[in-house]
């Protein structure tokens, strides 16, 4: 029976250190002797990397009350932050994935556990507040607080700063569990940093990826073999390539870029092309949940109540409605950018493919269905064409990441494309 790091693809290290903490985690519950477990600099301090390595001979290679999971998107932050949260709430101690503690917390309904996923563009301080109080609470279950930070590149300064209280004093049963790309001090800031153990996760491999596509989803293994080729080590991407008929679609799109641009109008053409289907996956993705959300906050809030006090009543109502629609189209704006940057990646494998084939270099290509025309690319640019091409993609990506408009940001990626 696969325990709940089962679907951690080619992360073996990390694994191996979070069995060896949770384990500790047990052993300390089995004391009685929560007061043991280190945290701080002592333990949490500058030596994180050796902590990995020497195993159990340092104490933090025990139990330690701040992680953070690192790795580039896809690599499966989540997916360990939330298996070390059932192997720390499983009565086993060990992540069995059978026992209650287990499967309430991969099914995201476990008491103690509480999973922030940030909906807009960041984390907001009340949310963060509200969120530390709770966690110092003792846990009902007897175990563990877990707090699952997803994003914690979200956290609003503000936000961190009471985050690092919560980490610098830690109720003696909270364990917080932040996910980020990277522990740059862009992502995280120095001190939080400073207070957490930090758990790196690795691009897997497209073997493992395609591996897992197979044996947990029942995919075709050729099926599974192209999708974690063309998701490029994302696990989640690759899942919805193999399975959803519409991402296969719009990827498709996407990589029809490269042969349309034959002048400035179809550069032109093509960004808008860009620019309004991210909008549309986007408005997909969310307009459910809004609708949803609206319906359930008015009922909440008792509209088209007559009685004394309705008036009242509904003057508070419009203020938690306006709160509502401001939370929606910050979550529209972060999926209409999440939306491009996916397509945005794709449109890198590509010149990628075509800078590997112009050096010659024995790599398979990202794109395996459009290696032909790749190969053509390689041909007319050579070497030097390809990377240019490949790094105006790229610079898109950072432009949008730091705040330029996404329309202008992609137009002139498209003239760079062109021209060449
Ligand atoms: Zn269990």
């Amino acid at each position: 029976m696969p325990d709940v790091f089962a679907d951690l693809v080619g992360q073996d290290e990390a694994v191996a250190e979070l069995r060896r903490a949770a384990a500790a985690a047990a052993a300390v519950l089995r004391a009685g002797a929560a007061a043991l477990v280190t945290a701080g600099p002592a333990s949490g301090n500058e030596s994180t990397a050796d902590d990995a390595a020497t195993g159990g001979l340092d104490p933090a290679a025990g139990m330690t009350h701040a992680w953070i999971f690192t790795g580039p998107p896809g690599s499966g932050r989540s997916v360990a932050a939330r298996a070390f949260a059932a192997a720390l709430q499983c009565v086993h101690g060990t992540g069995c994935g059978e026992c209650p503690g287990c499967r309430t917390t991969m099914g995201g309904t476990h008491a103690d556990v509480r999973l922030v996923v940030p909906e807009g563009l960041s984390i907001g301080v009340s949310e963060m507040r509200a969120l530390v109080l709770r966690a110092a609470s003792t846990p009902s279950g007897g175990r563990w607080q877990v707090v699952v930070i997803e994003d914690a590149d979200r956290l609003t300064e503000a936000a961190g700063n009471a985050l690092l209280k919560a980490i610098e004093e830690p109720p003696p049963r909270t364990v917080f569990l932040l996910c980020a790309p990277s522990t740059h001090p862009d992502d995280i800031s120095v001190t939080i940093r400073s207070r957490c153990r930090v758990v790196p996760l690795r691009q897997p491999p497209a073997d493992a990826v395609a591996e897992v596509l197979a044996r947990r989803d029942g995919i075709a293994p050729d099926v599974a073999q192209w999708a974690a080729a063309a998701a490029q080590g994302h696990v989640g991407r690759a899942r919805r390539l193999a399975r959803d008929p519409e991402a296969r679609k719009r990827r498709e799109a996407v990589l029809a870029v490269p042969r349309r641009l034959t002048g400035i109008g179809a550069a032109f053409d093509a960004a808008s092309a860009l620019i309004e289907a991210a909008e549309a996956e986007a408005a997909a993705s969310v307009t459910e949940a809004d609708t949803a959300e609206r319906a359930a906050l008015e009922t909440a809030l008792g509209a088209g109540g007559t009685g004394r006090g309705a008036a009242g009543a509904m003057r508070g109502a419009a203020g938690q409605l306006k709160e509502l629609e401001k939370r929606q189209k910050s979550r529209a704006t972060r999926a209409q950018r999440d939306a491009l940057d996916r397509a945005l990646v794709d449109l890198a494998g590509f010149y990628r493919d075509a800078l590997t084939m112009a050096l010659g270099a024995p790599v398979a290509p990202v794109h395996t269905d459009t290696a032909a025309l790749a190969g053509a690319g390689a041909q007319k640019w050579d070497a030097e064409g390809a990377l240019r091409r490949l790094e105006a993609v790229l610079a898109c990506r950072a432009a949008i990441e730091a705040n330029v408009k996404p329309r202008i940001a992609v137009e002139a990626m498209m003239l760079a494309l062109w021209k060449g």
